[in-house]
């Protein structure tokens, strides 16, 4: 039985990934430190063959046995969390991904790093396939985030390159689903828990900017594709559903049978004005595709949020 360690196994992504891997038949491990994860997100998983370790993956990480794939999910993801833990964001990009990448090498395990279409910074190619270098301010308040995984891509590709080693690099475009934190601040979860309490959406800037957003088990699907597949470079896996802002503040509206006003507020410092993957390489190297349309994938996220998500991710998620 193949056994994976999944670091930030206790987020909204690593979550819904040790499910997946336990679905697979593996033995699976969840590393993370509860920053932004929470023991909520994996408390109903019942499996002999499922275990959690609570530590920060920016210190040494010591496994007694095989590991055969280490997925490296640890990190904040929303421009909230890494603007209000930067250097924690920092650590967990470029130590964080030290440490697996050698408990990787250690184990002769396959290693899959969590990139993002943030490498792109705010684009201008559109749509970004692979081959574009990225427009990023290094020193602006998203870059520790942007930087971070700029430096975990390289550093995967030296360890591949130098070690020899086997790795995955996955570019994660805006994904969303049950399990998000209502209170992250990313605008999926934000404007689903305005819309449900009655609340103005609060719109940044005049809500012109695009981004394309992805069903979580879509990009779960993609994910274990790539792992599995003989792909050494990185692959885009998100939806081709781009629309604005203003328009998906629309479709929260209409969702949710909710008529509250919209209230526009200041655009965040480098808030990329485009977004949307060029997916041909997951397309013709994967046979992935997104499945999921946006409508439905909509509808579950709202029905968790309204059956449970509400104030247990709240309550158990911020410090
Ligand atoms: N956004 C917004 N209102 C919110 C939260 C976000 O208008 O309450 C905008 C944000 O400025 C960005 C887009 O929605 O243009 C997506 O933001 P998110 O934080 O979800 O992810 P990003 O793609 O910026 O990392």
């Amino acid at each position: 039985m193949p056994r994976t360690l999944i670091t930030g196994g206790a987020g909204f992504l690593g979550s819904h990934l040790v499910e997946r891997f336990l679905a697979e038949g593996h033995e699976v491990i969840a590393m993370d430190n509860l920053i932004t994860g929470s023991l909520v997100n994996i408390d109903h998983i019942r499996s002999d063959k499922f275990r959690f370790i609570k530590q920060d993956v920016t210190e040494f990480i010591y496994i007694t046995g095989p590991i055969d794939y280490v997925l490296h999910f640890a990190s904040p993801a929303s421009p909230i969390d890494y603007l209000r833990m930067p250097i924690q964001t920092l650590k967990v990009g470029a130590l964080g991904t030290h440490k697996t990448l050698g408990l990787a090498r250690e184990k002769g395990a396959r290693f899959l790093l969590a990139s993002t279409s943030e490498v792109y910074g705010d684009p201008q190619v559109h749509p970004q396939p692979e081959s574009y270098w990225g427009h990023v301010n290094p020193i602006g308040p998203r870059g520790v985030y942007d930087e971070a995984k700029r430096y975990a891509e390289a550093m995967t590709m030296a360890y591949q390159r130098f070690h020899k080693m086997e790795t995955r690099i996955v570019r994660i475009f805006n994904t969303y689903g049950p399990r998000m934190r209502l209170s992250d601040g990313r605008v999926v979860p934000t404007f689903v828990d305005q819309a449900l309490r009655g609340e103005p959406l609060s719109v940044y800037g005049d809500g012109s900017q695009t981004r394309s957003f992805t069903f979580v088990d879509d990009l779960v699907d993609g994910i274990w594709r790539l792992l599995m597949s003989d792909e050494k470079e990185p692959v885009n896996i998100g939806s081709q559903d781009e629309m604005t802002i203003m328009e998906f503040a629309e479709l929260i509206r209409e969702l949710t049978g909710s008529q509250v006003p919209i209230i526009h507020h200041e655009l965040p410092v480098d808030d990329p004005k485009t977004r949307r993957p060029d997916i041909t390489k997951a397309r013709e190297r994967l046979g992935w595709k997104p499945r999921t349309p946006l409508r439905e994938g909509l509808r579950r996220t709202i029905e968790y949020f309204k059956s449970h998500g509400g104030h247990t991710a709240r309550e158990n998620n911020d410090e």
